[in-house]
């Protein structure tokens, strides 16, 4: 049993992320980890923080969609969590996949605020919503709840859809630069302070992916050590991607500058984008282990066919088969704002912005390793 939650809580550290560019939602992992009738289990788990993504992915009809969570200092010694929990967190915030704070204060609303993301969250926030009169809004802050279909998200106000409103001024401001903390060994703006043993510091996390410093001072700061963050140059441009498999979102993806991403049934290139789990039969056999590689060339996203079949591009996201422009044989082709490859019908990558879901949707569940005797899920 022990192992099986161990890949539970393995599905679930893919799904959390302090990056702007993947989250789809914000959470405070100190509350939601009380949430009991969740599953009627014990007084603190943090299976209920995959019980929460699975709805989320759920009411989004998107799969692989990670919640972006902000964690209490005293968690990672709270005594209701296994030890194996305190672990996880503690590896999680190691990685800079969580925030830990000693004193989250409003920190949860500050990201939700920066990067116009729904807030996953039980709390009334009365006392904020002049500050974030968002809060108010329909489908800003959602209840994670059980509701008569498993548990369930339900909005403060309006429908219960999640709504991101994509990012604030203030937020695009804060990532257009690169920002780095004096503390060398920070998991969120690391990289060190340029002195001698900076070429030591463990992991250099991705300048496009870095979190929204805090503005809580007037003046962007490390939110996890309240120091002042200096600005080293520009943020590189990216293009944030998203694979629709099936009329339904499945994944998203960067492309940085200097970097080829290959998608296809199973590249060997790390970093590649493996399509196979979700296809059927025949576009598993259509479809190569390395089919289209993307990457930016000035700026411009491009795609390049490496497949034995071939790819099509469907202009502006066109699906008139007449609109259809194929692209085989190592062509590389600049891509438009709408336009859509697809490596197989239904199969297809897109920037994320312009691809929606849509139709029947059966989700990856995260907590699929889950023994029943650990999630009892209320009916
Ligand atoms: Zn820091």
């Amino acid at each position: 049993m022990r192992f099986e939650i161990s890949k539970v809580l393995d599905a679930i550290e893919g799904r959390v992320c302090t990056d702007p560019l993947m989250a789809r939602a914000v959470v405070d992992l100190a509350e939601l980890v009380r949430f009991v009738d969740l599953d009627g289990g014990r007084p603190a788990s943090l299976l209920r923080l995959g019980i929460t993504i699975d709805a989320l992915g759920r009411q989004l009809q998107e799969d692989g969609a990670p919640v972006y969570a902000v964690v209490h200092r005293g968690l990672l010694s709270d005594a209701d969590l296994t030890s194996n929990e305190r672990m996880v967190i503690r590896r999680w915030a190691d990685d800079g996949l969580v925030e830990v704070l000693t004193n989250p204060a409003d920190r949860v609303l500050e990201v939700a605020d920066l990067l116009g993301l729904p807030v996953l969250s039980r709390q009334r926030y009365d006392g904020l919503a002049g500050r974030y009169p968002w809060v108010n809004e329909p489908g800003r802050v959602l209840a994670p709840i059980s509701g008569s279909n498993g548990p369930t998200l339900k909005a403060r106000v309006g429908v219960s859809m999640p709504t991101a409103v994509g990012v604030s001024p203030a937020g695009a401001k804060l990532l257009a630069r690169t920002w780095r903390c004096a503390e060398s060994s920070c998991a969120l703006f690391g990289g060190g302070g340029g002195g001698s043993f900076a070429d030591l510091v463990r992991v250099e996390r991705a300048p496009y992916g870095q979190p929204p410093p805090s503005l809580r001072t007037g003046a962007p700061t490390c939110p996890r050590h309240e120091s002042r963050l200096s600005d080293i140059g520009p943020r590189p441009k990216v293009e944030v991607l998203a694979i629709r498999i099936g009329g339904q979102i499945r994944q998203r993806f960067v492309v940085a500058p200097d970097q080829q991403v290959v998608v296809g049934r199973a590249p060997e290139q790390s970093g590649g984008i493996r399509l196979g789990q979700w296809l059927n039969d025949e576009a598993r056999r259509w479809i190569s282990r390395n089919h289209v590689s993307f990457e930016l060339r000035g700026g411009e996203l491009v795609a390049r066919d490496v497949s034995t079949n071939g790819s099509g591009i469907r202009p502006g996201g066109s699906m008139d088969e007449a609109n259809r422009i194929a692209l085989m044989n190592h062509q590389i082709r600049p891509l438009g704002k709408g336009d859509i490859v697809e490596l197989y019908p239904g199969v297809q990558v897109g920037r994320a912005e312009k691809m929606t879901s849509g139709g029947n949707f059966n989700p990856t569940s995260v907590m699929a390793e889950a023994p029943t005797m650990a999630i009892r899920l209320k009916p």
